[in-house]
């Protein structure tokens, strides 16, 4: 990734809906279990709502119990992007879109194998492509 996707205020509130916007533009959280995909079971690929860019596979993604869905391995290296997230007192690391810097969720070390990896995501900043 080079060249990020970079976009005003104006225009990522033109093209996305104000939960989408919320959670991917001001870093927010959507509640637990609310989310259209938390319990989506579908063979197909998850992408950034914002740009695209394809995030995660459905055969990483598994039933975490946490509310929101998660996958154990992004879709490619470079697909994501980590970063060191000291809010609310807590360490924790935010997962952001490579591409365009969209919040997406965080990372946590309490995963499956084969990565003993949770990336938990907010389904507001996902599309999903059916298989
Ligand atoms: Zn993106």
């Amino acid at each position: 990734m080079t060249d990020k996707i970079r976009k005003s205020d104006e225009q990522w509130r033109a093209s996305l809906t104000p939960e989408q916007y919320h959670v991917t533009r001001e870093k927010g959280t959507e509640r637990a279990f609310t989310g259209e995909y938390e319990a989506n079971k579908d063979a197909g690929t998850y992408r950034c709502v914002c740009c695209g860019n394809t995030l995660f596979e459905s055969d990483t993604k598994y039933a975490s119990g946490s509310g929101w869905p998660s996958f154990y391995k992004p879709a490619a290296d470079g697909a994501i992007e980590e970063h060191e997230d000291s809010t609310f007192g807590m360490r924790r690391v935010e997962v952001v879109c490579a591409a365009c810097d969209a919040h997406l969720g965080h990372v946590f070390p309490d995963g499956p194998k084969p990565t003993g990896l949770r990336y938990c995501i907010n389904s507001a900043s996902l599309t999903f492509e059916k298989k």
